[in-house]
């Protein structure tokens, strides 16, 4: 995480600016709302002529407002949104009065600021609304647009190169032959990575050979951010993305304590970041998960960078793994006031129905199962 730089700004319409990550502070230039508006249709008057009958002298509809003086004994037609008159200290509700003609009776009991919103009720102006690091949602875009920000300073977002390699893998839609497979990892990354803001460049399939790869690699840098392989980082003796790594830059991660992903790998090259993810589908998806997405976060300026924890109780025996990590997928269920995880099954690397439809990842340490019934942190990647 810390070999990983923040990125540029960049000034985005609003349009565009859904889910991105604010990159300064908003401070209010004005307060909200502007001006008194009521909340009602109804009458403008004076909190003093409760109980009295008034003579009606204009109307203040939104965005056209009445210019006079509501005087004691006089009242102005008001609808929703418009600006409370000058005089009256309050709004009755059409619903509580009595029109007749020119004159409209008001209840007994009036309390001055009632049915409309005073000006900086909502918030005041040098108020500090939005702040760095936050995701702009739709109400965060609204606000944007009600203090009049036609366009917003957002992180850019990571430019990721995406390959896989493997001889053996073919495009989905053709037909493996002998010994092929069907290359899955793309896409699952490739819809992983743009769920972590980046944008993807897919570069395709990587074959298990020295010079084309490296030529592939080399021409994806120049213009990418980030290079996110999967495959070819085992030991075996066509696994050619470390020592491609090496030749081009710093490998700072060769291998982790963790199942699945033992082989995961970690370099720079310059100010460019590489992964090079196993190559089993679920090794793939969960070093991605703890390495690569809270890294792609933190170029994008995101104050939350890890997956929401929760506590949960465990609804099955965690085994552990001697001596590394594990990350068991589970699904989640809601039992009176807790969530109960479950198992998805056998935890294989290559089995991805282990994490289709998981909820969240439980971490077992190394060495310690954990029973069933104990309460375990788990990582939540969407809730049930
Ligand atoms: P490797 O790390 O390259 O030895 O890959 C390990 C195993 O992961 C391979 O034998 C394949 O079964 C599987 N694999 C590798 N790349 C992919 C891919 N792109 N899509 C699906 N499975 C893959
Ligand atoms: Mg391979």
């Amino acid at each position: 995480m810390d070999r990983v730089q923040l990125l540029g700004i960049e000034r985005v319409a609003l349009a565009h600016c859904a889910g991105r990550v604010l990159a300064e502070d908003l401070t209010a230039p004005a307060s909200l709302p502007a001006f008194a508006a009521s909340a009602v249709d109804g009458y403008a008057v004076r909190a003093d002529d409760a109980g009295k009958t008034l003579r009606i002298i204009g109307e203040s509809a939104a965005g056209r407002p009445f210019e006079g003086n509501v005087l004691a004994g006089f009242a102005v037609r008001i609808l929703t949104g418009g600006v409370l008159p000058q005089g009256a200290n309050c709004v009755v509700m059409v619903e509580d009065v009595e029109e007749k003609g020119e004159m409209v009776t008001v209840p007994a009991a009036l309390k001055a600021g009632q049915n409309f919103h005073a000006p900086g009720a909502d918030l005041r102006a040098g108020e500090r609304v939005l702040m760095a690091g936050m995701q702009l949602g739709a109400a965060e875009l609204g606000l944007a647009a009600a203090l009049g920000f036609p366009r917003l300073p957002v992180r850019r977002r990571p430019r990721v190169a995406l390959m896989s390699t493997g001889d053996e893998l073919v495009e989905v839609g053709g037909k493996p032959g002998r010994g092929q497979i069907v290359d899955s990892n793309r896409w699952a990354l490739l819809a992983a990575l743009r769920e972590a803001g980046a944008e993807v460049r897919s570069l395709g399939i990587g074959p298990d050979e020295p010079e084309p790869l490296l030529r592939l690699v080399t021409n994806a840098l120049a213009e990418a951010d980030v290079l996110v392989t999967s495959g070819g980082v085992s030991v075996g003796t066509h696994d050619l993305i470390k020592p491609l790594l090496e030749s081009l830059g710093t490998v700072h991660v060769g291998r982790v304590k963790l199942k699945p992903g033992k082989p995961f790998t970690f370099a720079t090259i310059g100010d460019k970041v590489a992964f090079g993810l196993p190559g089993f589908p679920v090794s793939s998806l969960v070093t991605f998960e703890v390495f690569v997405r809270p890294a792609l976060r933190k170029m994008q300026g995101f104050t939350q960078l890890q997956r929401p924890a929760l506590p949960v109780r465990l609804g099955y025996d965690a085994r552990a793994t001697a001596d590394r990590t594990e990350y068991q997928r589970v699904t989640l269920r809601r039992d009176g006031q807790e969530l109960v995880a479950e198992t998805t099954g056998s935890q294989s690397s290559s089995r991805l129905m282990s994490l289709a439809g998981a909820h969240a990842l439980v971490r077992v340490p190394p060495g310690q199962g954990i029973k069933s019934g104990s309460i375990v942190e788990a990582l939540i990647l969407a809730l049930p």
